[in-house]
């Protein structure tokens, strides 16, 4: 089986396949794993949330547009993260 989730082949990928996860909002994970929504937009979620169920799919954030450097993080928490 090939490892197409590793290595190089992850950093051709946009952004190097990282970003914010739009399920548990874990910033800087691989995104490695499409789901679709309802809407039939795909998302690209992290390795823990590749068995999430539908509901935490489409209750899915856009993170595109979303930035994760760390000057925004507080900011990004704030929003997102305040209930933990
Ligand atoms: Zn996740």
């Amino acid at each position: 089986m090939a490892k197409s989730n590793r290595g190089r082949s992850v950093w051709k990928m946009e952004n190097r396949s990282r970003g914010i996860c739009p399920i548990c909002r874990a910033t800087r994970v691989k995104l490695l794993y499409t789901k679709n929504k309802s809407d039939r937009t795909q998302i690209k979620v992290c390795k823990k949330c590749s068995n999430a169920d539908a509901g935490k799919i489409e209750a899915a954030i856009d993170t595109s547009k979303v930035a994760y450097r760390r000057k925004h993080r507080r900011a990004f928490d704030l929003q997102y993260n305040s209930g933990k």
